[in-house]
């Protein structure tokens, strides 16, 4: 799919047409993202807001375009509920912050999953910390979906806020975000979805989901590094402090005391990553373009084959085999003897032979443990991978058995 839009990808890497499967790290950028970059600093670059002049006004018509752009995009009522981050990890830090001054006291819970990421886990064992509050966490079932069971009984009236991920960076699970958010909202507790990894591979309705937040890395996306939105529902931003203090999040600084911007800027202290906001329009409406359904079905047919092949393969432990995956996947390999051959020493021969996977515990430590492995290898899917791909990576594989068993 579009491959040739995307140059980094035709390099080769220790003489090896490079395979690169590490996208739910972060994907490659299409060549009308880069022209972006380029066209933003070579014809309209100034800083936004505030500006009289010309190429100011153009550069804040840019980046607001691209604010209401990215809101369609999640379907967010109003661009006012798009709060541009550097990421996902400032998103959830943010709403950490400013959830947990305006609402969180001694003794009241905040629950997440047993498959997070660490930057949906360590903002909230900071906060609780800070507010000695409890944080309780949803435990997965035998097959490693969540259960919905134990959620239920996790909440009560000292619950203040849920935060799961969409998709899971390590299983791929797609997780029944739906149905957490109606339970959760039966009881009358907010849900946060880190959509890190569903963002770029299913299509995203925040209003359908009814999410009350949401956040997402653009670099994830084919988007330039360095920015992401947090979506918020606009009675509950209305409801939160600012996050940082400086220029822009501001009405009136006087020394008897400042008040406060207007939504989104109260959030938004400094100068905002404007070429980022800018780049990061054009990368959805290529994502458009492309048909994010179509987008889908792609990876997931990818991930199906990739999986029916390594299932091939003797000592296989696929995670949550046989279950739909947006675009990732994880496994490790036993021997005869049952040991684990190690991910690190798969992950180098791969990287010998130009094909690029994960290894390791992927920012998701407590998984790990409750999986009891060190790490998994993890290869993850964008528009432009192939079937082409995922035999070459199986006939590396398959070298890479050989030369270690
Ligand atoms: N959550 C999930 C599920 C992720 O996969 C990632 C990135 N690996 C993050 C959060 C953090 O994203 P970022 O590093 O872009 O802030």
């Amino acid at each position: 799919m579009h491959r040739e839009d995307f140059p980094i990808l035709t390099q080769q890497v220790h003489g090896k047409p490079l395979v690169y499967l590490d996208n739910a790290a972060t994907s490659q950028k299409p060549l009308c993202v880069l022209d972006a970059i380029t066209e933003a600093y070579s014809t309209w670059n100034a800083n936004i807001h505030r500006g009289t002049h010309h190429l100011s006004q153009v550069a804040t018509a840019k980046h607001e375009e691209a604010r209401t752009l990215l809101a369609q995009f999640i379907g967010a009522n109003s661009s006012r509920e798009v709060l541009f981050t550097r990421g996902t990890t400032e998103g959830l830090n943010m709403l950490a912050f400013c959830f947990g001054e305006a609402f969180i006291r001694e003794g009241d819970e905040i629950i997440v999953s047993a498959l997070e990421h660490h930057s949906n886990i360590v903002p909230w064992q900071m906060l609780c910390q800070r507010k000695q509050a409890v944080l309780k966490v949803i435990p997965l079932r035998d097959d490693l979906k969540l259960d919905l069971e134990a959620f239920s009984q996790l909440l009560n009236p000292r619950t203040k806020l849920v935060s799961v991920a969409h998709v899971s960076n390590v299983l791929g699970i797609i997780n029944p975000v739906e149905e957490i958010i109606r339970i959760a909202h039966a009881h009358g507790v907010p849900v946060c979805i880190d959509g890190a990894q569903s963002a770029p591979h299913l299509p995203v309705d925040v209003r359908a989901l009814d999410c009350d937040f949401f956040v997402c890395s653009a670099h994830k996306m084919y988007a330039p590094t360095g920015i992401g939105l947090l979506y918020g529902k606009e009675q509950w931003l209305n409801q939160l402090p600012p996050y940082q203090g400086g220029g822009e999040m501001i009405q009136h600084v006087s020394w008897q005391g400042t008040t406060y911007n207007e939504l989104p800027y109260r959030f938004e202290a400094g100068t905002p990553d404007y070429v980022g906001s800018y780049a990061w329009s054009v990368a959805a409406r290529y994502m458009q373009s492309c048909n994010i359904a179509s987008i889908a079905a792609h990876e997931q047919e990818l991930t199906a084959y990739a999986e029916q092949q390594l299932q091939q393969i003797a000592g296989i432990r696929i995670y949550a085999a046989g279950q739909p995956k947006a675009g990732v996947l994880s496994f490790n390999i036993y021997d005869g003897a049952g040991k684990l051959i190690h991910p690190f020493d798969l992950g180098a021969l791969l990287d010998q032979q130009g094909v690029a996977v994960r290894i390791g515990h992927h920012c998701a430590e407590p998984l790990m443990t409750t999986l009891q492995i060190p790490g998994t290898v993890r290869v993850s899917f964008a528009l432009y991978n192939t079937r082409d791909e995922v035999d070459r990576f199986i006939t590396a594989l398959r070298r890479s058995l050989d030369i270690l068993l």
